[in-house]
């Protein structure tokens, strides 16, 4: 990538006098940040001007009159008393400081003018273009308690030199620039000095940064591309859909692929929803354990539950608080909201609830101390029990009998060496292990790679994939039933990355984009369904692989097979 070659797209936004002194090198603004002479004035520059001015004409005036005086008497114009001498002093020194003062920025505005027009046939995008990008990169108006203090060069090589030598914040160009995709182009360049390591096989172009700007990422330089594949049809609650997976684990989709055709051939699966509800736990202090206690004893007391709940649910119209749960360590109250949030995600509207609520503890309770708004007892993004007991976000189960024939011929292995490999493997072991929620083979793996592909937070993969995964013989021994329970599956359908165009399109393919109109959080809901049909298929799948002790000989064939993809077919 040449930016040197390449004339600017747009001007800055915030158009600037033009440079002083541009020199050819582009490195034209170490002037810009230097000091003034006024600085070192000791009165404010318009006291001083005044004072000179004034000083300026009335002693012109004194002398003027004095010369008149003395061609009137025939006195000589030489002859000098000491109040002219003093006159004349003051004269030429407030002539010295008003020609310093305005004779300069009266030479400079022709030098900048011609400079100027020397810059001129780069300024070739209408105004109107540059306050478009303005819209979509919601600029923040100019501070008018900070003046700007540099100005910025057209030209991306300046732009891009300004920001290897730190003149110009890497983290500002998009608001400096109000052009998303260049603030990117010109950070990456800089990034790639500086490092003198290249970017290449990291694309840049293709991606719309103004989606990002402000909610998703800052200071991109780029975008990872991921493969996306698919698994499915699969039939959950008489309905089929196909998944999104976003991995870069060969075998993983091949794998719940063949899950969701098991799933399919036995008549499909059902799941059912337990429970939806996020949460947020602030951490309280008071001066003594007691106090503490008065406050958990109030917060649980449903006398007081309606009081706060219409203090709670003004944070947004689909916030609904459900329950309060107090855990106390000394003199510290940790409150746990849990919350109905429609189909976002949930943790900003939950915790704006929550700062509701403390807000108003702190009119009874004015010796609570606010800690922290998370205080840990969430969890958010931590493995910890109370998700896995109490649940988090939707906590749904999901079930399916696969018949003995498709255990045979779609996962070639049996009913009883299912069995006997998930009380093994998933209950003992793990149990062994000292497991917390990873009563499963792979969740996790189904888990994330959905969660990337419709913009879900990766991050929260941890307790979204607490799954305990039970396998049973039913109907005589005959068939196999197999359920996963998933108790704090964190997931939105608006809100976050959901916005963004691929996840939007994946949520899209499953028909969950969006907020559902109808009836709010029931989007969210199928996705959490979805995710837990596809653990589901997932699971079964694995385990039959290992059953069968086919799971090295199948990663090898889609881990590390030759390139040659017919081969992969055989
Ligand atoms: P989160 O709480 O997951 O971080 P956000 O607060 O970023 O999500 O996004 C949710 C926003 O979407 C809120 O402003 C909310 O008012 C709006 N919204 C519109 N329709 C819905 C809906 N059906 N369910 C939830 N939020 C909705």
């Amino acid at each position: 990538m040449d930016i040197s070659r390449r004339p600017p797209r747009y001007k800055p936004l915030l158009s600037p006098p033009p440079p002083r002194h541009s020199s050819a090198s582009g490195d034209s603004s170490d002037h810009r940040s230097s000091p003034k002479a006024s600085d070192a004035l000791p009165l404010p520059l318009y006291l001083t001007n005044g004072i000179f001015f004034t000083l300026f004409f009335s002693v012109s005036y004194f002398l003027l009159r004095r010369w008149r005086d003395k061609i009137r008497n025939s006195t000589p114009l030489h002859v000098l008393s000491l109040s002219e001498l003093a006159a004349i002093t003051c004269l030429i020194a407030s002539f010295i400081y008003l020609l310093g003062f305005f004779g300069i920025d009266f030479v400079q505005s022709f030098i900048s003018k011609q400079e100027g027009e020397d810059h001129q046939p780069q300024r070739f995008i209408p105004d109107i273009i540059q306050e478009d990008r303005s819209i979509h990169c919601s600029l923040p108006p100019p501070s008018p308690s900070k003046p700007k203090l540099m100005e910025l060069p057209q030209d991306d090589e300046d732009l891009v030199k300004c920001v290897v030598s730190g003149e110009i914040p890497s983290y500002s160009l998009e608001s400096k620039l109000g052009d998303c995709f260049r603030a990117a182009k010109i950070r990456r360049e800089a990034l790639q000095r500086l490092t003198g390591r290249s970017m290449e096989g990291l694309p840049l172009e293709g991606f719309d940064y103004d989606s990002i700007l402000g909610q998703c990422c800052e200071m991109p330089v780029g975008y990872v591309q991921l493969p996306v594949g698919i698994a499915g049809p699969l039939l959950l609650n008489g309905c089929e859909y196909t998944v999104p997976m976003a991995t870069t684990e060969g075998c993983l989709v091949a794998s719940t692929n063949r899950g969701c055709k098991a799933i399919l051939a036995s008549g499909g699966a059902t799941c059912v929803l337990l429970r939806d509800g996020m949460t947020r736990a602030p951490v309280v202090r008071f001066a003594s354990a007691k106090r503490a206690a008065e406050l958990k004893f109030f917060l649980e007391d449903p006398l007081n539950f309606d009081t706060l709940s219409v203090v709670f649910n003004k944070s947004s119209r689909f916030a609904r608080i459900q329950g309060i749960q107090c855990a106390i360590a000394g003199k510290n109250l940790y409150i746990r909201f849990s919350c109905s949030t429609g189909d976002a995600m949930g943790m900003n509207m939950v915790s704006k609830g929550v700062q509701n609520v403390l807000d108003f503890l702190l009119n009874d309770f004015p010796d609570m101390e606010v800690i922290g708004i998370s205080g840990n007892f969430c969890s958010d993004k931590k493995p910890a029990a109370v998700n896995w007991i109490e649940g988090r976000g939707k906590s749904v189960v999901c079930e399916a009998v696969i018949s003995e024939s498709v255990v045979a011929k779609v996962l070639k292995t049996s009913v009883s060496a299912l069995v006997e490999l998930n009380m093994l493997k998933n209950l003992t072991g793990s149990a062994i292990a000292g497991a917390l929620g990873g009563f499963n083979a792979h969740a996790a793996n189904i888990v994330s790679a959905i969660f990337i592909a419709t913009g879900q937070d990766p991050a929260q993969n941890i307790e979204s994939s607490h799954c305990i995964t039970m396998m049973e013989a039913v109907n005589n021994g005959k068939d196999l039933h197999v359920s996963v329970t998933m108790p704090s599956i964190e997931v939105g359908t608006i809100g976050g990355g959901t916005q963004l165009a691929s996840q939007s399109a994946c949520l899209n393919l499953l028909g969950v984009k969006g907020a559902s109109k109808e009836s709010p959080g029931s989007n969210s809901q199928l996705l959490a369904a979805i995710v837990a049909g596809s653990v589901l298929a997932g699971e079964l799948s694995l385990m039959s692989a290992i059953a069968a002790g086919q799971l090295i000989k199948s990663h090898m064939k889609y881990n590390r097979s030759s390139r040659d993809i017919t081969k992969i077919g055989s």
